[in-house]
């Protein structure tokens, strides 16, 4: 018989569950969307009872559509969007309220007036993060304060909060449990001593009963009742969707890096036992403990990297599909001059600044689409180069190479470009569920599947690399003329 593991992958906007091979290639995979809710502007949420129930319906399926039996998963890893927080009555299950998405900036005052109290430094010394509302923490404190009755109930141990893989995994196998890719997203979490921190629970107002036990990235969860899939199935491995990618992708040495290319980018660089706090407003984060210490990342993220795509084809009509891009900015020997920097939400690091907004510069009468479309997938790369100039500012040493995945690493001119631009080789995997399979190698290396990280490692093959073709002063000339774009783009104010 043989046997595989199950990834189940809750994102944001849906649910999927994937079967991995051995060798760690996808044997089957289901997906469901769920419902997003928007109650008021700036707000996001989701239904917690609707993410289980499409998590659950989409593990079914992917066994039932392809005959495979549950005596055949060997274990089951969980990835999951981070920081969206729901909260539940212990003794029922049932969701007090709506999860609040990571998305969602109701607490961007309260982290104002949390500011004010001059807790910034300690925060972010502790945690390694910002203080904003992008968290968990606020949003935990956000539903204590408004949902009638609930912090009397919390204090009484009556009430449970969970990021994403908390809720599923308590629904799946009765343990309040999380790990520490997603208890170092809460701002509840101290990195140094890998647990829950008694000072920063008091600053936020969060009584400890509710939080979950924290158990290594690696590990045994728990089982699956059996009232799920007929038989029980352990859960061996939780990360939150960006380490799982980390791990996927095999960054499993120091100064190890790699760049998600989705609707947004996010780009970490594994930095070992010490969890540097960044200079430059970069998170620190737990990479992972796969049960002999943690080990840390440094993450930053570009706001708009895939969606700059989405916005030339929805807004601009110039493409129907993103894949056209690729042929269209190869049609152009280059830009013409051309420079488009799509700061739509402003721009996050190095720059941090909200109230920036998109540009395009250096239009002649000879500008075209493909100039224009070209620009926009350069300004994904530029944008990318400078979040990972400022990560290795922070990490102290350069990067050698950096791994690539999500749905617009596809673009082999933006991968071209990127490599070009940073100078360093650029290296597309073979398998492009990174984040899904990062979960299932760490299920699987718990519950013996894969024995060892080695073994994972030589699973992961090369699907392309893109060397550096661009001359070195071209390139910094090439750097300085989008450094000036940037700096013309945030002199507009309107
Ligand atoms: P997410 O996980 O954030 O939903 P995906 O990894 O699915 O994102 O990637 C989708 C994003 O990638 C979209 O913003 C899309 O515009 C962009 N994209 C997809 N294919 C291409 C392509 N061939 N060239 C450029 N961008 C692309």
């Amino acid at each position: 018989m043989e046997r595989f593991i199950m990834a189940l992958d809750q994102g944001t906007t849906s649910s999927r569950a994937i079967i991995f091979n051995h060798s760690g290639q996808i044997i089957a995979t289901e997906q469901q969307e769920f419902k997003q809710f928007f109650p008021h502007p700036g707000w996001v949420e989701h239904d917690a009872m609707e993410i289980l129930d499409s998590q659950i319906k989409v593990a079914r399926d992917v066994l039932k559509k392809n005959n495979i039996s549950p005596e055949q998963i060997a274990s089951v890893g969980i990835t999951n969007q981070r920081e969206t927080v729901v909260m539940w009555e212990r003794a029922t299950g049932k969701p007090v309220y709506n999860a609040i998405v990571w998305q969602c900036r109701r607490t961007a005052d309260m982290c104002s007036a949390i500011e004010e109290t001059g807790v910034k430094n300690l925060i972010r010394e502790k945690t390694g993060l910002l203080l904003d509302a992008y968290f968990s923490g606020t949003k935990v404190k956000w539903m204590l304060d408004n949902v009638p009755g609930l912090n009397e109930r919390a204090e009484k141990g009556e009430i449970c909060f969970g990021t994403i893989d908390s809720w599923l995994l308590y629904n799946l196998t009765g343990n309040h449990y999380t790990e520490p890719t997603n208890a170092c997203r809460t701002l509840l979490f101290n990195l140094h001593t890998g647990d829950w921190d008694d000072e920063l629970l008091d600053i936020l107002n969060v009584p400890r009963n509710v939080l979950p036990e924290i158990k290594p990235t690696c590990g045994h969860f728990g089982h699956i009742k059996k009232e799920f899939f007929g038989e029980e199935i352990p859960i061996c491995g939780i990360a939150g969707d960006q380490q799982a990618s980390l791990f996927g992708q095999a960054c499993y040495n120091v100064g190890d890096a790699k760049n998600t290319y989705g609707t947004g980018c996010f780009a970490l660089i594994n930095i070992g036992k010490k969890p540097v706090i960044s200079q430059d407003k970069l998170l620190t984060t737990v990479a992972w403990d796969i049960g002999d210490g943690i080990e840390y990342a440094l993450e930053g993220s570009v706001f708009i990297g895939g969606a700059v795509i989405q916005w030339v084809r929805d807004q601009l009509h110039m493409i129907e599909d993103a894949e056209e891009t690729e042929k269209m900015a190869l049609s152009v020997e280059n830009t013409g001059g051309v420079y488009l920097v799509p700061a739509f939400v402003g721009l996050g690091a190095p720059y941090w600044d909200s109230r920036a907004r998109g540009a395009i510069f250096g239009l002649t009468r000879g500008s075209s689409d493909a100039h224009i479309v070209r620009a926009a997938l350069e300004s994904i790369a530029y944008l990318s180069r400078d979040l990972i100039e400022a990560l290795q500012q922070d990490f102290g040493k350069r990067i050698s190479s950096l791994k690539v995945d999500g749905g617009a690493s596809k673009n082999k001119f933006l991968m071209q470009f990127q490599s070009d631009i940073l100078g360093i080789p650029v290296i597309q995997s073979e398998l492009p569920e990174t984040t899904a399979l990062g979960a299932a190698y760490l299920a699987g290396l718990h519950s013996g599947y894969w024995d060892s990280k080695e073994t994972i490692k030589n699973n992961w093959r090369i699907k392309n690399t893109f060397k550096p073709k661009q001359e070195i002063i071209k390139r910094k000339q090439m750097i300085e003329k989008w450094d000036k774009a940037v700096d013309a783009t945030r002199h507009f104010r309107v």
